[in-house]
């Protein structure tokens, strides 16, 4: 891969092959865009077109020498949970799926990056991701760095709202933003990297032009199963009260399977049945949103989206479905907030039922 694999982004891959011709040591750089939208994909791309020791004329990287492969070991084959698992003193990358980026985490690494000379690479690199998440502290002492920048060293920030980043940094640093991505040109990347054909069609539906996304699909995929089975059995035109109880068994069953789930910074707290279930009404408050847009004749997406034949659903007008998106996020809170998971789904999908027979 190389800075030209970004996908759409025309005006940021022209504005890093430059970049990166003209190669500056002490140039600190930006990568500003929404979450999922391949910023660190980007960061480090350009990282190895810096250091490539066979840079190609128009400045990306020839994706093969030595150092484009220590980049990609280093900075692209990351833990599961998105951590570095292969260190080198030259590649540094700090995250964090705490709250708060403090100056413990950033530190060490500001020390590195001017203690001594590279070992291996051109262009010393630290990257720290969700840089927003700096506190005060973590903030100056980075700023401190900029401003004083060593000569053989490169930081890049990659940041979801540059707004929250001090100006002062700001204004110190080259700023690329990425941005979301024509849903063919993410469709025609998919397959080209091994996807499904009819995944990647189903998956540019839900990335809303994210990459990561995307790339994420057959994670959620599961889900949207789950969901679309819960849609069926309470807008199906006949009432099946078997059918609700026996959701709700196979929810269990696959609550249980769910153990193996990550559970995202921040969400430490929450059990991994919570976080299942959590997911599952996420995606079930999806279809009743797009089962609305379908009703108001918006944009008829549910029988191609879901694979719904839409001639065996109830009827219902936009007031019920209102409502049961009402239900479903009120159960979303009460979840956050411990309520007993399997009262809960019992209380929702029944409250859920009562409403779509009222019509
Ligand atoms: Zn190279």
């Amino acid at each position: 891969m190389a800075i030209k694999d970004i996908i759409g982004n025309k005006k940021a891959i022209e504005m890093l092959l430059s970049f990166a011709k003209s190669k500056k040591a002490g140039t600190s750089y930006i990568i500003n865009g929404e979450e999922g939208v391949g910023k660190t994909f980007a960061a480090l791309q350009f990282a190895k077109a810096i250091n490539c020791l066979n840079q190609l004329e128009d400045g990306d990287c020839c994706n093969i020498c030595e150092n484009c492969r220590l980049l990609d070991k280093t900075l692209g084959q990351l833990d599961a949970d998105g951590f570095q698992q292969y260190p080198h003193p030259d590649v540094m990358y700090i995250t964090t799926d705490k709250a708060q980026i403090t100056i413990d985490l950033v530190r060490d690494s500001l020390i590195r990056l001017n203690a001594y000379k590279q070992i291996k690479l051109k262009y010393k690199i630290l990257i720290l991701k969700d840089a927003e998440k700096m506190n005060k502290e973590a903030s100056n002492s980075v700023l401190k760095e900029l401003e004083e920048p060593g000569d053989f060293s490169i930081i890049i920030l990659i940041v979801n709202n540059i707004q929250k980043i001090l100006p002062t940094i700001v204004s110190r640093c080259q700023r690329i933003n990425i941005m979301r991505a024509d849903e063919k040109e993410i469709e025609k990347k998919l397959i080209q990297l091994g996807m499904d054909e009819n995944l990647a069609k189903q998956a540019i539906m839900f990335c809303d032009g994210k990459i990561e996304k995307a790339l994420n699909f057959k994670e959620i995929n599961n889900d949207i199963l789950v969901a679309r089975e819960i849609f069926l059995v309470l807008t199906s035109k006949t009432d099946n009260v078997e059918g609700i109880f026996e959701i709700i068994k196979s929810i269990n069953e696959k609550m249980e399977e769910s153990k193996t789930k990550k559970i995202k910074g921040g969400m430490e707290n929450m059990t991994y049945q919570r976080l299942f279930l959590l997911d599952i009404l996420k995606m079930l408050a999806y279809i009743y949103k797009d089962f609305l847009l379908d009703k108001l004749g918006i944009k008829k997406i549910i029988a191609s989206k879901y694979d719904i034949d839409i001639s065996n659903l109830k009827e219902m007008d936009f007031k019920v479905i209102n409502t049961i998106l009402k239900l479903i996020s009120a159960a979303q809170m009460d979840l956050m907030a411990n309520a007993n998971i399997n009262l809960l789904l019992y209380n929702l999908l029944f409250n859920i039922r009562k409403v779509s027979l009222q019509q």
